[in-house]
């Protein structure tokens, strides 16, 4: 997407080689027209797919996902990451390795909120190692959900995240695609 490459251009900041820093219009500050074009985008590449739900993780990929939700007129539920280490049988439970803190953090949905009848709409604002597309699909499956596909704002195609989640079949709309930020410059797939 136009848009998204172009702000990323002129407000992304590469740090230590393979972190981009989007936090002017991602995930601190908030460009919530951004957002709502970005939520079109999806709206028009998953048309016809029947999504009744949208599933992000806390925490920068909600209010991506809030306002895409708009776009669908459906609900957003977001994974939680546990405080508590007394995970309670009324939820879906998954460990998810964190790219930007290191560490596992234990991520949790009730199962109320995630039903066998859902079709959902994964969304993040970043594709890394796959990680946390992979728990957030691991609880879609504990659940019997159908994952229709991913909404992913921006993926570093350089790392292995992207292959990894496809080659289990998930389809993967990424609206930026970088090829690689060596030396700080950014290039686009
Ligand atoms: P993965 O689990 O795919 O390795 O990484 C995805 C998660 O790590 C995203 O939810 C995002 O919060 C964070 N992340 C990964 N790479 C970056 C990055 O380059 N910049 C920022 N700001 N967050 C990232």
């Amino acid at each position: 997407m136009k848009e998204l490459e172009e702000r990323i251009r002129r407000d992304g900041i590469v740090e230590d080689g393979d972190v981009l820093k989007v936090d002017s219009f991602l995930n601190h500050q908030m460009d919530v027209e951004l957002f709502r074009a970005m939520g079109r985008e999806w709206a028009r590449l998953f048309a016809g797919e029947r999504i009744n739900k949208i599933l992000t993780i806390e925490a920068s990929g909600i209010g991506i996902a809030c306002v895409a939700a708009l776009e669908f007129g459906v609900p957003v539920v977001f994974a939680k990451k546990s405080r508590t280490r007394n995970i309670t049988g009324d939820v879906y439970h998954v460990q998810v390795p964190s790219f930007t803190h290191g560490g596992v953090s234990d991520v949790i949905v009730s199962k109320r909120f995630l039903l066998p009848t859902d079709r959902l709409l994964l969304i993040d604002d970043f594709l890394a190692n796959g990680a946390a597309l992979e728990g957030l699909t691991d609880l879609a499956e504990q659940a019997g959900a159908t994952v229709v596909g991913a909404g992913i704002a921006v993926e570093k195609a350089f790392q292995p995240g992207g292959e990894r989640v496809r080659a289990k079949g998930v389809r993967v709309e990424s609206l930026a695609r970088i090829k690689s930020m060596a030396s700080g410059q950014i290039e686009f797939c």
